[in-house]
């Protein structure tokens, strides 16, 4: 059996080691970023203190929503993918959301998904909890408090003294309030499915990983897909490679552009390129789910240690009322210059708990070189503002307060509502552009264990499946997912034994 995953990033990896280990499945592996093994990392990509958007990366502008602004949405372009320009934070949210993936795909709830967690995982600090893992592939820590900087310490103290609970593990099942944030970090080095996954599997002589190919859309037999059509960036030549099953695993927003440039997805995306539609999928590309971001910034009266340093320590969720219902935001202190160098540092609200579905992914045109046209769709659903402007408020009590009050002097104008639409922007967590579903669910993409509904032979396994984004950072959960997907791919195709399983809660 022959397998082309598209895509070498977090779920790429993770897959491309997976499937793999049976040496019955060949598999071929495409990117078009670059490939560094241990020791060969450019120096922005060695060290995990910042997120990376100068280089290795995709360069998208996207349509803010209801702030009409365009904005810079990063994505990784590098075998590893966004795993590897990511801010490493691992996160897993609250288990209540994953139960919400659940009415999407039975099958997905948290009972399902802690055990796939733990296997992932190994916790440093954690590891002997029931909920955490202690032998999986990606290391996870946390920064001990006695090395956090003062801005994070008084922070920290702050929060609880406006009473919220001190939470040693984020990760523990519902935990919300101050502490520590767990990171895939080690020796400040970020630990990666690129070299925890992939790097292992690539002695072996049935995984052939290509870069420098830019994959382009579906080889079609009727709704049966026999292989994929890509160009060699280098020469502009155009392959083609046969499969017995295609892996979309280039993102949230590129894995929908393959699917529309081949004629499958909503009609109205399709036709005005001229292209045929194949199979109409209304739901391609569209309800598209992000964290929206709203950064606030201070001067800052305290030494700032020279770069590279950890530029995030602590986390502080919570819980704000919106329409008589409780839901989550994140508060992320960062400690570091913005600006050129100046003494001012940001704090980032995030909507957590966010519910707005009217982001899109479309097609500029049938040529795979050209961007997708992204449309972000935040602060359109009415409660995400409404959270955004409560997280807002929040913070601006929490640095207000005694001891983080004496390092800090606000910026003009940030108790505004309209501050949340004015400065908007991507907490990176796209999901959903070809979300999972029920047959019945005229807008699901993909099923359960990540077919595309209506063609044979074409799965997708990333982010883009994701039904709900879930109430916190979405690296871990996409590994999880991605893990969960290959076994039940390996399983449903006859090659079970290659399968792994994680053991069951204890
Ligand atoms: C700047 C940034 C910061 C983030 N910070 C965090 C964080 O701290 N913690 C956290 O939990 N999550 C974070 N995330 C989110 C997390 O990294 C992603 O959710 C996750 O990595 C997505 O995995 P994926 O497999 O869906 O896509 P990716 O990992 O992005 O992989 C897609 C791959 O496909 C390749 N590709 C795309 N199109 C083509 C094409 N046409 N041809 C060939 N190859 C192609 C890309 O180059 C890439 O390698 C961050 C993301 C970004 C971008």
């Amino acid at each position: 059996m022959r397998v082309v995953i598209a895509g070498a990033g977090t779920a790429g990896c993770v897959l491309a080691a997976r499937l793999s280990a049976d040496p019955g499945i060949d598999v071929v592996l495409l990117e078009s970023g670059p490939h560094y093994r241990a020791g060969e990392w450019p120096p922005e990509l060695s060290h995990a203190y910042r997120i990376i958007k100068e280089t290795h990366d995709w360069g998208f502008t996207a349509q803010a929503g209801a702030s009409p602004r365009g904005v810079h949405v990063p994505r990784g372009h590098v075998v590893g993918g966004s795993s590897i320009t990511n801010a490493a934070i691992a996160l897993r949210g609250l288990p209540e959301h994953y139960d919400d993936w659940a009415a999407f795909a039975p099958g997905l709830d948290w009972a399902t998904m802690l055990p796939w967690f733990r296997f992932i995982e190994t916790d440093t600090d954690f590891g002997s909890e029931p909920y955490h893992g202690d032998h999986g592939p990606i290391p996870i820590a946390r920064h001990p408090r006695d090395t956090w900087y003062p801005l994070i310490e008084r922070f920290a103290e702050a929060a609880v003294a406006r009473g919220h609970a001190w939470v040693p593990d984020h990760n523990a099942p519902g935990a919300v309030g101050i502490g520590p944030t767990p990171f895939n970090m080690r020796d400040g080095k970020r630990q990666t499915p690129a070299d925890h996954y992939l790097d292992p599997a690539l002695s072996r002589d049935n995984l052939t990983l290509e870069v420098g190919v830019r994959v382009d859309r579906l080889v079609l037999d009727g709704t049966r897909a026999t292989g994929l059509e890509a160009i060699r960036e280098d020469t502009g030549e155009r392959v083609t490679y046969e499969a017995d099953h295609v892996i979309l695993c280039l993102g949230t927003y590129q894995s929908p552009t393959v699917l529309l440039r081949s004629g499958v997805g909503p009609a109205d995306a399709i036709t005005p390129h001229g292209i045929k539609v194949v199979h109409e999928l209304p739901g391609v590309g569209r309800g598209m789910q992000d964290h929206p971001k709203i950064s606030y910034r201070f001067w800052i009266g305290s030494d700032i240690p020279q770069w590279p340093h950890p530029w995030i320590q602590a986390l502080l969720t919570s819980k704000a009322e919106v329409n008589d219902e409780e839901r989550l935001f994140q508060v992320m202190p960062y400690v570091g210059f913005v600006d050129g160098g100046h003494r001012i540092s940001e704090i980032n609200v995030q909507v957590a708990d966010s519910r707005g579905r009217t982001g899109r992914v479309g097609i500029q045109s049938t040529n795979p070189m050209d961007q997708p046209v992204l449309h972000m769709g935040w602060m359109e659903e009415a409660g995400d503002r409404d959270l955004a402007v409560a997280a807002g408020r929040e913070l601006l009590a929490v640095a207000r307060t005694k001891p983080l009050a004496d390092l800090l002097d606000e910026w003009p104008n940030l108790d505004d509502p309209d501050h949340a639409l004015r400065t908007v922007e991507t907490f990176h967590h796209p999901v959903a552009s070809l979300r999972m579903g029920l047959a019945s669910d005229p807008m699901a993409v993909t099923d359960g264990e990540g077919r595309i509904r209506g063609l044979d032979g074409v799965w997708c396994m990333d982010a883009s499946v994701i039904p709900r984004v879930p109430s916190a950072n979405t690296h871990l959960a996409v590994i999880a997912l991605s893990e969960k997907l290959g076994a039940e791919f390996l399983t449903g195709t006859g090659y079970g034994s290659a399968a792994v399983s994680p053991p069951p809660a204890a």
